[in-house]
């Protein structure tokens, strides 16, 4: 994606939510986009705050880490995504054919701590090539998203499907999966509180096995993607209904030539920050 970042919208409407939501989503989407464009730049003056733990891989870079107040609730939802993953073949299977796939990798990234609380995340970055130090040139709030997930990978090391190479997910110390607020009018409706934030980690995960769509905020069609991926993950793990997740990204034809993307830096990955999520 963006090298892209993929979020959770929490603005979505559940498969049986109603449509009079719609208006009060554009509200609340409006209000996002405005808050965003305060602050689409993460460049503190103040002193980063060192990174709690060491990770694999530094996936933040001097991005200001969060205070860690909610860290038991996503080690919580970790948890719980774990069981229903046990729970639902359905649910494994939306990630692989390999039944232990997507234990696996949640196992792996919770042991890399590269799930981490953040108030953003990185949009133009380079990581050194021993992964130990990510650059970051350029980053963005997360504003209304209970988290994003970026791959922090050269570009060049990037593949145009299949799993992200150095994947980090950024959970918002402000939203549902970190604080006992309620996501909004989400495709999350109606379930219990530690069931959402298991789907939203489940949501971050599939992005990273990238057996989702990209999505993000920026439009209505990127949200729209997003919700529908978001009741995909619901139906395969929490009612384990075999569904399939609409557009995940495919291998092209021919392989196209790598170019980075970023005409800022060279080499450094760019990323669109969406956002609800
Ligand atoms: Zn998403």
């Amino acid at each position: 994606m963006y090298g892209l970042a993929r979020c959770l919208t929490m603005h979505t409407n559940s498969p049986d939510a109603p449509n009079i939501h719609r208006r009060r989503l554009f509200s609340f989407f409006v209000t996002c986009l405005f808050i965003a464009s305060l602050a689409p730049s993460f460049q503190s003056s103040e002193q980063p705050r060192k990174p709690p733990v060491k990770s694999a891989y530094d996936c933040a870079g001097k991005i200001r880490y969060s205070p860690i107040e909610g860290h038991w609730r996503i080690e919580q939802a970790i948890d719980d995504a774990l069981k229903l993953l046990e729970k639902c073949e359905s649910c494994r299977r939306m990630f692989s054919s390999d039944p232990q796939y997507a234990i696996d990798l949640l196992k792996r990234m919770r042991q890399d701590k590269v799930i981490i609380v953040s108030e953003a995340a990185p949009v133009l970055f380079k990581l050194s090539r021993d992964g130990k130090r990510l650059k970051v040139y350029e980053s963005q709030t997360l504003g209304e998203a209970g988290a994003v997930t970026q791959d922090v990978a050269d570009p060049k090391l990037k593949s145009p499907s299949g799993p992200m190479v150095y994947p980090c997910i950024y959970i918002n110390p402000n939203e549902f999966i970190a604080t006992d607020k309620p996501p909004v009018n989400s495709a999350l409706y109606g379930l219990p509180p530690r069931t959402q934030r298991a789907v939203g980690i489940l949501h971050e995960l599939a992005h990273v096995a990238r057996v989702i769509a990209d999505d993000g905020q920026e439009t209505e069609a990127l949200r729209d993607i997003s919700v529908a991926s978001t009741n995909c993950v619901r139906r395969n793990c929490v009612t384990c209904e075999v569904f399939e997740c609409p557009g995940a990204p495919k291998p092209p034809a021919t392989r196209p030539k790598q170019k980075p993307k970023s005409n800022v830096v060279k080499d450094a990955g760019r990323a669109r920050l969406s956002s609800p999520g």
